[in-house]
């Protein structure tokens, strides 16, 4: 079987209030039948359906101060929580103490010391090497641990030869703000068949949308909408390409944002964590209920 991990950045779960959060307003008609007819909202979880189940996750975690990327994420990429071990919740990049706990690559080296096939499958382009080879940049948590797994992040070729997806989905954001005029535009339907495509040659794929935290940030409800709504599109790809009895969907995040647009900040929200697959896949994932227990359900599975 496949495993697909679509981690939103900064999606939580937050009220039924459309002058905040654009979930509770978007049209989003995929992610709507997945959910019986109910939004992704705090309200709707737990929530089963013949295909999908929604839990709500703790990313608080036990810890004073508002939830962060570094540590949310490497608490997914670990099963450990962090920011209990470190003392604070750090990001959006890693500082050392955080860095050391994905040493031995998360669950993307336990996939790989077990002989199964895993990866990170968005492209980075040129710049993003240039600048971690020469220091300017530091990796977030995902690619540290890829890499510390022994794994490559897939490049600007992989993408023209479709073996990686683009950060926005559809390859876009490269032409237009990168200057890659060969990186050929996908419909957001093609982008989903790509996801479930790269999915299906890789025990365990990882993909990493940054967008909605960004949009999440910048407060603009209307941009806000227009993001859910092409994603939305892009899961009726992914769907219309995927084995519910065999594969496993799983969708989450590292701490909520998006979800109250009313606060420039991460919010203390639950985030969801969405399953779509065979119901005895997802079963495993029944008593999880914060980032932590995350990935030692996936290894279980
Ligand atoms: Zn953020």
């Amino acid at each position: 079987m496949s495993i697909l991990f679509l981690f939103l950045d900064g999606v939580g779960l937050g009220a039924d209030d459309p002058s905040s959060n654009p979930f509770a307003l978007a049209n989003l008609p995929h992610l709507s039948t997945l959910l019986g007819g109910q939004r992704l909202l705090a309200r709707s979880a737990p929530l089963e359906t013949e295909s999908t189940t929604l839990l709500s996750l703790d990313a608080c975690l036990g810890v004073a101060g508002l939830p962060q990327s570094a540590t949310g994420q490497a608490t997914l990429l670990t099963g450990r929580n962090i920011p209990a071990e470190i003392g604070y919740h750090y990001g959006p990049k890693p500082d050392s103490a955080t860095a050391a706990t994905l040493q031995d690559g998360g669950i993307f080296g336990a996939f790989s010391r077990a002989g199964r096939r895993a990866a990170l499958i968005n492209a980075y382009p040129d710049g993003y090497f240039h600048g971690i080879h020469s220091g300017r940049r530091l990796f977030s948590s995902i690619p540290l641990a890829v890499t510390n797994a022994g794994l490559s992040l897939r490049t600007a070729v992989d993408l023209c030869n479709g073996q990686a997806i683009s950060a926005d989905l559809t390859g876009d954001g490269w032409r237009e703000r990168l200057g890659h005029a060969e990186i050929p535009l996908l419909t957001a339907r093609q982008a989903g068949a790509r996801l479930a495509g790269l999915s299906a040659s890789l025990d365990f794929a990882f993909f990493e949308y940054w967008l909605t935290d960004y949009a999440g940030h910048h407060q603009d409800m209307s941009a806000a909408l227009t993001l859910l709504e092409q994603f939305d599109a892009v899961l009726g790809g992914l769907l219309a390409a995927w084995d519910f009895d065999r594969d496993l969907i799983l969708l989450t995040s590292d701490h909520g944002n998006l979800e109250d647009l009313s606060t420039r900040r991460h919010t203390a929200n639950p985030v969801p964590l969405l399953l779509v697959g065979s119901p005895a896949a997802r079963a495993r994932f029944s008593s999880v209920v914060s980032l932590s227990g995350v990935a030692p359900a996936i290894l279980s599975v």
